[in-house]
């Protein structure tokens, strides 16, 4: 019996990978990529690796969830050792659970190799600490596309008084916004949406929760809203990816 590795490849530069994840995929005959991950990570994969794309994102063509679970239990099964790799970290809005739990089911074991979250790595590419001792005493990670349309009670996380970090936000953010408005958030609390980040195509705006506008962004993106989003600074080095910094 082989057995499954649940990678976290960290939110994009292949350089923010764990060194256990890593060797995991040195290890590795077979790699199950996801759309997120920065191909640049498999270079740690043997080069004699079977490398298998089963890239999903919301309305996009996609691999169904039960068909990669079957297909790391078949190669499991026969023996081989499987890199799951898995954007930011597999056990935040990533499914890993699922994944977990569908191998565990059939006896296979499973190895999980957290990674840096988007929901961390990408801020803190821009110098945003999602927490901070004098401006935000927590942070709660949150996702803006719920698989039954239920939503996150905004409300209530607009008086959390902790930085909100919105995964999947960007389809929603005109009602995400508001409704943080409606419940009683300062629209002059400072946010941001970052695309791409810590890949090379990293694009972000930094405006205020009143100003922000998901126009002209496709995703992946993060949004982050709260006073920490003040120390945002935008890369220098690269003004050209960042025609909308700083906008309103
Ligand atoms: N398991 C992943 C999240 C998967 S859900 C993690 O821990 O990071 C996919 C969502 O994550 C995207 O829609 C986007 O909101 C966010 N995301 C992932 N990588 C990102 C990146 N490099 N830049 C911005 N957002 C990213």
């Amino acid at each position: 019996m082989g057995k499954v590795f649940l990678i976290g490849a960290g939110p994009g530069d292949p350089e923010l990978m764990t060194l256990k994840a890593a060797r995991a995929l040195r290890a590795a005959d077979v790699v199950l990529v996801d759309e997120l991950d920065n191909r640049g990570c498999l270079a740690h994969a043997r080069s004699d690796a079977k490398v298998i794309e089963v890239g999903k994102r919301g309305g996009c063509k996609s691999t169904p969830q039960v068909f990669i679970e079957k297909l790391m239990v078949t190669f499991a099964r026969t023996g081989q050792t499987v890199a799951r790799l898995k954007g930011g970290d597999p056990f935040v809005f990533g499914r890993g659970g699922e994944e977990m739990q569908a191998l565990a089911a059939e006896g296979i074991e499973v190895v999980v190799i957290p990674g840096i979250t988007a929901g961390i790595g990408v801020p803190a590419a821009l110098g945003i600490p999602v927490t901070h001792r004098e401006l935000s005493r927590g942070v709660t990670f949150v996702t803006g596309h719920t698989k039954n349309g239920q939503e996150p009670n905004w409300e209530a996380l607009a008086r959390s008084g902790t930085t909100l970090v919105i995964y999947m936000g960007l389809g929603n953010l005109e009602k995400i916004t508001s409704a943080l408005r409606a419940g009683g958030m300062n629209p002059k609390t400072p946010a941001c949406i970052i695309e791409n980040g810590t890949f090379k195509t990293q694009r972000q705006v930094v405006s205020t929760l009143g100003g922000l506008s998901a126009a002209g962004f496709v995703g992946p993106a993060i949004v982050v809203v709260g006073d920490v989003v003040r120390f945002a600074k935008v890369a220098a080095d690269v003004p050209a990816l960042n025609p909308q910094s700083r906008a309103a």
